[in-house]
């Protein structure tokens, strides 16, 4: 590829004092540089930011018009954008080009939401009406599964309010940031979106920073902890997305061969590595065996490979780390009685490949059930008592969604309506859209993004109080 990645500060192209590699997780080696900003490029950015929001924050009409170029810009360059996205992060091009395209659906439905004014009493005595207003500067901090997508979830809502934005992304997936940056500089106001990369402490410095109003996250829950602390000294609003353990509870009455296409694919997208994927599946002893199977079998049929080869289904693991933190939990499985009826381990050669691993005769206590796994590796654990399998999807700190697959759906729906997580689906998993609230319980998060509820956590309320006596 070899293209100059620049940081967009005040709606130019900006270059750092030093750099930083950007590894191909599909080779193993570095194939990119990236920007590493200084401290006084964090200030300028955040400086910028601040002087641009008087202007911004006036104009709703204009906000909007912008938001819909924006969009536009997605859709045109949604293939370009991808492979950049394939390259850092590793997954395979159509849907790295469908995040784009994602990101302009996204933006779409943003620029056409509602802020609304309510008038809650208009009488002989008063006016009283209830407004939304931005908040200021938003501090946007990223993950590396899906970079692009979950910075627009933040910069769509946050500019529509009349908010501005410094945004920066993980050091493992900053290119596609960075260019969101730069095919942005036409369409937005210098100041109004700045983008900056570095490493884990320039996400410290933005959080500590005096100029943000509002910080949202995305990432861990240790990290996420870390936010939360480094914002409560000056009082800063905080969005928290964090890691997910969904469970996925097949009922006596699914049918595994109708429900295993959907139970593998939302729990394999993108690797696994999705906040809201299934982590781990409880199944029904009568059921167990047929449900191993089938999804052994699609499993072992799953087209693993570099995400820039045509037909390949799932790329690597997005990096080191991480690959190495799957390996280590399935073999500790493994070690502690569990069966790989499909994969098991790495895939030898250059890269964080990874066969994808269904692990049955596993139950929790297991650190790969307990633990957020965040790869393409998935426990099957089974269950005798529905309540006990209900206390044990519950029986966690996270909290984000879950699911419950039968085919009577009244009662699936009964047995969803008892998940203690921020989106409970029937018959499917990871049915995300931009009008649905997003978050979890627990420690996996603290407010929602997308709907209205997601434009409401940028704005804060003002009750402007009309005397009439
Ligand atoms: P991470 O917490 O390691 O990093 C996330 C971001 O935080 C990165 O940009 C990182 O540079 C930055 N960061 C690191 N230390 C920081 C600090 N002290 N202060 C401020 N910023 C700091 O997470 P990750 O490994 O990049 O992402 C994977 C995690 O994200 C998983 O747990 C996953 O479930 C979660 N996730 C949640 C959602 C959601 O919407 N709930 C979506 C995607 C991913």
């Amino acid at each position: 590829m070899s293209e100059n990645f620049s940081m967009t500060i005040d709606g130019r192209a900006v270059t750092a004092p030093g750099t930083f590699g950007v590894i191909d997780p599909a080779t193993g080696e570095v194939a990119e540089q990236a920007p590493d900003a200084s401290r006084e490029q964090l200030d300028a950015a955040m400086a910028s930011a601040q002087a641009a929001y008087a202007d911004w924050r006036r104009d709703e009409a204009a906000r909007r018009k912008a938001l819909l170029a924006a969009a536009d810009v997605m859709f045109a360059r949604s293939e370009e954008i991808g492979r950049i996205l394939t390259l850092e992060q590793g997954k395979p091009l159509a849907d790295a080009t469908m995040e784009v395209v994602g990101a302009g659906v996204w933006l779409k439905y943003f620029a056409d939401l509602e802020l609304p004014r309510e008038v809650i009493q208009d009488d002989a005595s008063a006016r009283v009406e209830v407004v939304r207003r931005p908040m200021g500067v938003v501090a946007a901090i990223t993950p590396w599964n899906y970079p692009l997508l979950l910075g627009i979830w933040k910069l769509a809502p946050a500019l529509l309010a009349g908010n501005t934005m410094v945004l920066k992304p993980s050091p493992f997936t900053p290119l596609s940031s960075l260019k969101l940056g730069e095919v942005l500089r036409d369409v937005l106001p210098p100041g109004v979106l700045n983008v900056v990369t570095g490493g884990d402490e320039l996400g410290a410095w933005m959080t500590a920073h005096e100029v943000p109003r509002k910080i949202s996250f995305t990432g861990s829950v240790a990290t996420g902890k870390r936010v939360a602390a480094a914002a409560a000294p000056d009082l800063k609003r905080v969005t928290l997305e964090l890691g997910g353990n969904d469970p996925a509870i097949l009922l006596d009455d699914a049918d595994p061969a109708a429900v295993a296409d959907r139970l593998f694919g939302a729990a394999f997208q993108n690797n696994g590595q999705v906040c809201s994927a299934i982590k781990r599946v409880y199944v029904p002893e009568a059921l167990y065996g047929d449900v191993v199977d089938a999804l052994a079998e699609r499993a072992r049929a799953a087209r693993v490979g570099n995400g820039m080869d045509e037909g390949v289904q799932y790329g690597p693991i997005n990096n080191r780390p991480q690959y190495e933190r799957v390996g280590e939990l399935v073999a500790d499985a493994i070690a502690g009685g569990a069966r790989a009826a499909a994969g098991g381990g790495p895939i030898d050669g250059p890269g964080y490949f990874f066969e994808p691993t269904i692990l049955a005769d596993v139950s929790d206590g297991t650190r790969i059930v307990d633990e957020e796994q965040f790869g393409p590796a998935l426990p099957i654990v089974r269950y005798t008592d529905l309540e006990d399998a209900i206390a044990r999807a519950n029986g966690t700190h996270f909290g984000l969604s879950g699911s419950v697959w039968g085919t009577d759906a009244d009662r699936a729906a009964e047995v969803a309506g008892r998940l203690e997580c921020g989106t409970a689906w029937v018959n499917t998993h990871l049915a995300l859209a931009p009008n649905q609230p997003f978050g979890g319980f627990k420690w996996s998060g603290v407010g929602v993004e997308n709907g209205p509820w997601g434009l409401y956590g940028f704005t804060e309320l003002q009750v402007i109080y009309r005397s009439k006596a």
